[in-house]
């Protein structure tokens, strides 16, 4: 019986049971009358360290006369020791096999920042290929059910017709060098094997593979390797930058989507209509399939994917156990929480995401590794673990991640079917949602004061495939919102979704509040995001809250727990469970969505003033820079003009190159207003200040983050290191601004850097190493910022420049005595785990606020907990209330000594959190330490009261960081320190802290404005 005469007979679901059958009585290994290529057969045993590191499917190579094998490139077999391609030898090989079989197809999917290509490589039957356009055309049918009415019955007799595509990439991080060649070889088998195991794949699948997901990284890691081989007894240079701007983190941008590699994954998994996104690591012995990972689990996928990671991940460490493989587990200690894996577009979007790590070496060496016992120790959900000590190939770990995969291609062809119908069962359930689970819509105000902020983020959605609406008039719906806090509860009142102007609530965890219905209305140009099309699930994920039980049974956290876009965006996002939402009129957005820009009320009078209003919108950053020699000024006080409000900080600009400021502001989408007289209001100049953006030779990537939003908005600056810093002493002559974003490492390290024993370690550009250097290079990667560095820093703030910290970079220029009077907290129980809280605005009136409203959601990662003190080295805690010694009377009463009268004690100075407390006169007597009020740290937002703190994620023991001070402005000599308890530039996902920063850039010669000084 031939697979097409059941095909004319039988229903898809007995052709799923039968061909499950057929196949499971399919020996995996080679067809014994196909010939092996003995020579290449022969290395692939030679390179296996223990004949049970390899598999009956890979333990040979079949034999082809016109298909070339992986040697032909590497000049050995994949795998061998001493080989490590660059991404363009990878290519060239793939493309030979395009060249020399139709069951091979290339394509190019786009390039990386530094303009390397990306390709994706279509593996599958001559029949398969030639039906690659008549099968999408049925895959997209079945990925957006709405194009069949959802008639499951079509549906059926889509998936009978239809074949599934498996996207398989590599080597996103860098220092896990093994899949390039594991994909080379993996294509020639699947391209040439005749085994009855292998056809079953290549005739009922397309096999789409990227071989190398980081090609900049993927280079750079190949130079590092040739260094090491051609300087073996030497220390060899960490790889310190991967990507252009991102390390490991560049598997953290499916949420923020700011890298050119996760848009061009997305494009291919979502153009493609793929099944599965199946990404390849390398950090655990021997073979970890965390496709099904550990809890907590993500909220917003739909459950039979978290079934599908259960059956495929489960058959996948079975069918390697029978070979007799040690160390193929599954579970483990991922939890499956975040969707900011780059697997995860297909968890989001309809598909099954999986991952392996596998074991690598960091190049391909063959070496002894000797594993800890947490690494070899047999558990429940690993029950053959690896070995305690082995000696480690990289073809060892080629032959895992090839057999792996060929197991898992394997079993998912057979049920090749129950796949795709999942697929459009998935799919269909997310068209759906409205009348499910909901919510019907997300709505986006069409009166948001920040509609650039707001365009950026529906533009972000939009990249992820998701359709927007806008409406064309007036709708009235109901939103659930929330009571107003209990009146036990002090401090401000929590705002509700329901009050126009502001962000939505925080859910806060305790007392539950609960839920009413109020009616809104919303103005005609709000902007829908519908839960009834097929991508709803992203759109939900990333505009939902968050929360992470601190109770939870997971305890070890993956990453980031919070990521609310809304909130992290400074944008308005009204969730919305009424589906009456969807009959609103509203049309379909074609193309980006923009704000309109341009300038209003020109008048033909020269001495025009153009005003535009500060609302802490990125694109204003851009505006100043691209008129850089255009002078600005900004507004210290809130002001009137044109019949319109302007805040605080808001720009004007007296003589303006009219044609280009019209272009600027059109390419923008920012609205200038021309008005004939300036505004009656206290100015201070706006500057395009000369940026330097420092970094360590220790790790680049948090600061990364900063550098590519800089980019990204056109802010142009210096790009040095701590070593150069260490050289400067004259760094103030160059440079306005320093910004020494986040680190991820000690204030030790980052002043000693690395050991100076051993060799120098060389990051530059040269024969053997073309790709290093470039970015930045040093002749010796050991050296850190040195106390000269230190010097060099104080020096430069003293005079006049603004020196800009975050996180880790506060607490070395707090550890340097650089902050009298601002001091770091021990944190004790905090847990604020990449979480999302709520800020408020201390001092409206600095220039740093500027923009904002009262309050602001941001990004920590257990920031420091600062105090503030009117006494240099006040240190960190402090007596919050004076408590009675033991007594007579009641807790409140005062004590009264016996036999003599009462004395009345004078009142102790009090102050909240944030504050310093009033000094006393027994400090002022010979203040030697009392700091002059010009010179005492200004505090501009702190965190929010305890009940308002928490935002999206894991909190637990935020009182001990509720209320204290977020952003803090330490005046040093002629010039000041910004320093941040918050990460405001992080993964391009909290784009509405990023004007904290240009704030402070651009008003770095005047943040005093505003100041009210203490008197005393
Ligand atoms: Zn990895």
């Amino acid at each position: 019986m031939t697979r097409s005469l059941f095909r004319c007979l039988f229903a898809s679901l007995f052709l799923i049971a039968l061909g499950a059958a057929v196949s499971a009585q399919v020996k995996p290994g080679r067809d014994p009358n196909q010939p092996i290529d003995e020579e290449y057969t022969k290395k692939i045993r030679e390179y296996t360290t223990e004949p049970f590191f390899n598999s009956p499917l890979t333990d040979y190579l079949p034999a082809s006369p016109q298909v070339p094998t992986p040697k032909t490139v590497l000049g050995d077999v994949a795998g061998a020791p001493g080989k490590l391609p660059y991404a363009e030898d990878v290519y060239r090989y793939m493309r030979m096999l395009e060249k020399a079989s139709p069951r091979v197809k290339v394509y190019t999917i786009g390039t990386t920042e530094e303009g390397r290509e990306m390709i994706a490589v279509a593996v599958a039957s001559e029949q398969l290929l030639a039906r690659l356009d008549e099968n999408r055309g049925r895959l997209t049918k079945l990925a957006d059910p709405r194009l069949i009415n959802l008639d499951d019955n079509e549906a059926d007799k889509l998936v009978a017709a239809s074949f599934p595509i498996y996207y398989i990439t590599g080597a996103i991080h860098s220092p896990e060098t093994g899949s390039p060649t594991a994909l080379m070889e993996l294509a020639y088998r699947l391209t040439v094997d005749d085994s009855a195991y292998v056809r079953a794949i290549r005739d009922n699948m397309v096999t789409l593979i990227t071989p190398v997901v980081e090609v900049d990284g993927r280079n750079r890691m190949v130079d590092v390797y040739n260094w090491h081989l051609a300087h073996p007894q030497e220390n060899w240079p960490p790889l310190v930058y991967w990507g252009h701007y991102v390390a490991h983190d560049n598997n953290r941008d499916a949420i923020g989507l700011s890298l050119k590699l996760t848009r061009n994954v997305l494009n291919v998994f979502t153009t493609w209509k793929a099944q599965v996104l199946h990404d390849l690591h390398e950090s655990v012995p021997y073979l970890y399939d965390n496709t099904i990972g550990d809890g907590p689990y993500n909220a917003w996928v739909d459950p039979i994917l978290t079934d599908e990671w259960q059956m495929i991940g489960w058959n996948n460490v079975s069918e390697m156990t029978k070979f007799g493989m040690p160390g193929v587990f599954a579970h483990g200690n991922f939890d499956t929480w975040s969707p900011g894996y780059l697997m995860f577009i297909a968890a989001t979007h309809n598909g099954i995401s999986r991952l392996y790590e596998t074991f690598g070496n960091g190049g391909a060496d063959t070496v002894e590794r000797t594993l800890s016992p947490a690494e070899y120790g047999r558990t429940w959900y690993r029950q053959n673990p690896p070995l305690p000590k082995a000696k480690w190939s990289q073809r060892n770990n080629n032959n895992y991640q090839q057999t792996a995969l060929l197991t898992t291609l394997n079993y998912f062809s057979n049920n090749s079917k129950l796949f795709l119908k999942n697929f459009y069962i998935k799919s269909k359930r997310s068209v759906e949602k409205p009348k499910n689970e909901g919510p019907a819509a997300y709505i986006f105000p069409g009166d948001d004061p920040r509609a650039g902020s707001q365009a950026d983020l529906l533009r972000t959605l939009q990249a992820q495939g998701c359709e927007i609406h806008r409406t064309t008039a007036p709708f009235t719906v109901s939103i659930k919102t929330k009571k107003k806090a209990p009146a036990a509860a002090t401090g401000s009142p929590t705002p509700t979704p329901s009050e126009p102007g502001v962000a939505a609530a925080s859910p806060s965890p305790s007392p539950s509040p609960t839920p009413k219905t109020e009616i809104r209305t919303f103005p005609a140009g709000s902007y829908i995001v519908r839960m009834d099309q097929p991508y709803s699930r992203i759109a939900d994920a990333l505009l939902d809250y968050q929360y992470w039980a601190p109770n939870d049974p997971q305890q070890d956290v993956y990453d980031d727990t919070g990521w609310t876009m809304g909130e992290l965006g400074n944008v308005q996002v009204v969730r919305v469970t009424d589906v009456k939402v969807l009959t609103a009129p509203m049309d379909r957005v074609n193309g980006d969505v923009r704000t309109p820009g341009g300038i209003t009320g020109e008048s033909t009078g020269s001495g025009s003033v153009y005003l535009v209003n500060h609302n802490a919108d990125n694109s204003l950053v851009t505006l100043r820079y691209r008129l850089k020699d255009v002078a600005m000024e900004t507004a210290e006080e809130p002001f009137e003009a044109a019949g319109r409000k302007f805040n605080r900080g808001s720009f004007i600009i007296r003589k303006a190159p009219i044609a280009e400021l019209r272009q600027v502001a059109m390419d923008l989408g920012l609205q200038v207003y021309a008005v004939d007289a300036p505004p009656v209001v206290k100015t201070h100049p706006a500057r395009a200040a000369r940026i330097a953006l420092m970094h360590t030779w220790q790790s680049t990537q948090d600061e990364g983050w900063w550098r590519i939003a800089l980019d990204q908005l056109g802010v142009p600056y210096a790009y040095i290191s701590t070593q150069d810093v260490a050289k400067d002493p004259e760094l103030r002559r160059k440079y306005d601004v320093i910004i020494f974003a986040p680190v991820g490492s000690s204030p030790n390290s980052i002043i000693n850097g690395m050991p100076m024993w051993g060799n120098p370690i060389p990051w530059k550009t040269t024969s053997l190493t073309p790709n290093l250097g470039k970015i930045d290079s040093t002749d010796d990667m050991r050296p850190g910022l040195g106390y000269s560095g230190l010097l060099n820093l104080q020096k430069f703030t003293q005079d006049g420049g603004l020196l800009i910290g975050a996180m880790d970079t506060a607490d070395l220029a707090v550890n340097a005595g650089f902050t009298p009077g601002l001091a770091i907290a021990r944190q004790q129980r905090l847990k604020a785990i990449g979480v999302v809280l709520r800020s408020k605005v201390v001092d409206a009136a600095s220039p740093i606020a500027y923009g904002y409203s009262d309050t602001l959601a941001i990004y920590t990662l257990n920031g420091p907990i600062f105090n503030v003190s009117n006494l240099a080295g006040g240190g960190g805690g402090r007596q919050r209330a004076a408590s009675r010694t033991s007594g007579r009377g009641t807790p409140d009463d005062p004590d009264t000594v016996q036999g003599r009268p009462p004395v009345e004690a004078p009142e102790m100075p009090t102050a909240e959190v944030w504050q310093a407390l009033p000094l006393t006169d027994e400090q002022r007597r010979n203040g030697i330490r009392v700091i002059p009020p010009v010179m005492r740290p200004r505090v501009v937002f702190r965190y929010a009261d305890n009940k308002d703190l928490f935002v999206s994620g894991l909190l637990d023991g935020g009182d001990e960081i509720a209320q204290h001070a977020m952003v803090v402005d330490v005046p040093s000599g002629q010039g000041h320190i910004v320093l941040f308890s918050n990460n405001p530039i992080w993964r391009g996902q909290t784009k509405g802290s990023y004007f904290l920063v240009f704030n402070a850039i651009l008003n770095f010669d005047n943040l005093n404005a505003g100041r009210k000084l203490d008197e005393k």
